[in-house]
């Protein structure tokens, strides 16, 4: 049985959504994209002139996961500063998307971004990555805090 769906998000776009109950700690699927740096990967983003930026997603070491090119549905995660899913790297830079806490079907699956730019924070790009996510203690930014 699938675990999970893509479907339209009412925070952005189209989300990732739990079809069964998940719980904790489960990893439930790899994040597929190309390993390249935040530079190339949103500079590509501005020339295609889409809002796509929920394909990227940072990893320990500050390059990221683009998951416009040869990505699979984890490219469809959004991202919330209150998420019920983390993205793990393992030794070999494959990153896998695990659950933080339990999961009930119909639940929208969230993982932080954690994009760390070393660009100037411009007001577009402030704008590009702002946050809706709607939680408690949402930062309003999509962008790692340490970088801005
Ligand atoms: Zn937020």
């Amino acid at each position: 049985m699938r675990r999970m769906t893509v479907r339209k998000s009412l925070v952005h776009g189209r989300g990732v959504f739990a079809l069964q109950a998940i719980p904790a700690g489960q990893r439930i699927f790899e994040c597929r994209g190309e390993v390249t740096s935040w530079r190339r990967a949103s500079a590509r983003y501005r020339r295609s002139g889409l809002p796509g930026h929920t394909f990227i997603f940072g990893l320990a070491d500050g390059r990221v996961i683009d998951g416009s090119v040869g990505g699979n549905s984890a490219r469809w995660l959004n991202h919330s500063c209150e998420p019920n899913c983390e993205a793990i790297e393992d030794e070999r830079g494959r990153v896998f998307i695990e659950t933080l806490g339990d999961v009930m079907p119909g639940d929208e699956l969230f993982i932080t971004y954690g994009l760390a730019t070393d660009e100037a924070l411009t007001p577009e790009l402030a704008a590009a990555y702002s946050c809706h996510c709607g939680a408690r203690w949402c930062n309003g930014s999509m962008l790692a805090l340490a970088n801005r």
